[in-house]
């Protein structure tokens, strides 16, 4: 190996203090930029010593730095604007936040709060106290209690009352939802044995009436979150169930997902089973998301009798799924806004309520300035849905922009190129080009997006863009 050769390497000060990498400096922190370095020049290093290439000029390894620090940057969290028309897009982290739920936050989280600690006595107090009263409140349910997400809502049940027992199930609702939730699996994993009583499209109750025995621990209902079953089709209605369960003392559980507390119809969707009709039709336990259609926090809320929430707060397991302060707040927050009334401060129903005229008259702003900015686009309507295992065959009337694909570029060039924007912009690839839907894009953010397009555009034209 040439020692000479590698003696020429650059030194890492010399490269901190290159403009452009010391910008990176400031956004990802000096410690975390010196590793790069360090990095790139132990792979200059390994290279020149199993190869006589020269080592590369003092420009191309500014060039690979920051090449490695682009990519750095682009693997943290960072803002998306969303153009796809899915509102609660699971891998863009699903409900925006209310300002209420952000605030609350920030209170509690920047210092220390009551969290675990009765104020009267002095003594330890339980973290659920108070969001469960609002649970109460906004679902009608005796009691509520919240753990990390709706799966393990469901863990959390099925270990509590079916361990080494039976759960009958109707084979129409064996579902599979995103990420490996799938109910057969999580039902075996919590030590429960499935009971599949009637057939995919037809289930009567007299199916569910012969399935029990001494065995029995819960009825079980699921939400068929991201399917539908049509045709010559017969289902157990859910107070009917419930009746059943009361009848032969078994409890009656629903999966309800979504978890709406409102009612959607008033957004011109179809109608979405509520969190207040499950508790009216008799389910004795219903399991939702906290960030789906609620619009919070990643959480899993349970609410229904109190005697079965308190064996629930005794299970061993909740120390185990039990939220963050900061999730609490936020919940608390968000449900506050509903038991006030107040639903239009959560942003996944402001999105849900913006007219499609609206939509449109931003998309002819947009398509208009791109015009005049030699970008061919054009301003449509266009359907976009709800997202979030809810409603998965309704089309939610939307509006955006699309950008035919340009004949020199690939179909996916500029999809990918806006991806790499900043922030990223996350849009429909369609067969005649890109559609970028604007009902989850905030109107604030259309000169950001217009922006971000003409120069990915522009960009992609020279041929120096969308890699
Ligand atoms: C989404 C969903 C879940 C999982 O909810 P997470 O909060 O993501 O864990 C469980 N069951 C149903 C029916 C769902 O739609």
């Amino acid at each position: 190996m040439d020692q000479e050769r590698l003696r020429a390497l650059p030194a890492v000060h010399r490269l901190l203090a290159e403009s452009g990498i010391a910008a990176y400096c400031a956004e990802l922190g000096t410690a975390v930029v010196k590793q790069i370095i360090d990095g790139v020049l132990r792979d200059v290093r390994s290279d020149a010593s199993l190869s006589a290439s020269p080592v590369p000029r003092f420009d191309d390894i500014v060039a690979m730095v920051h090449l490695a620090c682009a990519h750095e940057a682009s693997q943290g969290l960072v803002e998306v604007l969303n153009g796809t028309g899915v509102l609660l897009h699971t891998n863009l982290g699903r409900a925006p936040l209310a300002q209420e739920a952000l605030e609350a936050i920030r209170r509690i989280g920047s210092g220390y709060s009551n969290l675990e600690y009765d104020l009267e006595t002095g003594a330890r107090g339980s973290r659920y106290e108070r969001v469960s009263s609002l649970l109460r409140a906004t679902s009608g349910a005796e009691d509520g209690l919240v753990v990390n997400n709706c799966a393990a809502a469901m863990f959390l049940i099925l270990d509590a009352f079916a361990k080494r027992r039976e759960v009958i199930v109707s084979r129409s609702e064996l579902i599979e939802i995103g990420g490996g939730f799938r109910l057969p699996d999580v039902l075996t994993h919590s030590g429960a044995r499935l009971v599949e009583v009637g057939t995919t499209n037809k289930v009567y109750l007299d199916d569910f009436e012969r399935a029990l025995s001494a065995d029995t621990a819960l009825l079980l209902r699921t939400h068929m979150s991201n399917y539908r079953i049509v045709g010559f089709v017969t289902n157990v209605a859910p107070a009917e169930l419930a009746a059943l369960g009361r009848r032969v003392g078994v409890p009656v559980i629903e999966d309800l997902g979504s978890g709406a507390l409102i009612d959607l119809a008033q957004f011109g969707l179809p109608h979405e089973r509520t969190v207040h009709e499950a508790v009216l039709d008799g389910l004795d336990l219903v399991a939702f998301s906290g960030d789906k259609l609620l619009g919070g926090p990643q959480a899993g809320i349970i609410v229904g009798r109190a005697s079965l929430i308190s064996r629930l707060r005794a299970n061993p397991l909740l120390r185990a799924l039990r939220v963050d302060k900061a999730t609490l707040a936020a919940l608390a927050a968000t449900l506050q806004c509903y038991s006030e009334g107040r639903w239009s401060a959560i942003p996944l129903y402001r999105m849900l309520a913006a007219p499609q005229h609206e939509l449109l008259e931003r998309a002819q702003g947009l398509a208009e300035n791109l015009q005049r900015a030699e970008i061919e686009a054009q301003a449509r309507t266009m359907e976009g849905c709800a997202g979030g295992g809810t409603l998965p065959l309704a089309p939610l009337p939307s509006a955006g922009i699309v950008i035919p694909h340009a004949p020199n570029r690939g179909s996916n060039v500029l999809a990918s190129a806006l991806r790499k924007a900043s922030p990223p912009i996350v849009v429909r690839s369609e067969e005649a080009g890109i559609a970028i839907d604007l009902r989850a894009i905030p109107a604030a953010r259309d000169r950001l997006l217009q922006d971000a397009v003409i120069g990915c555009v522009r960009a992609g034209t020279a041929l120096s863009c969308g890699n």
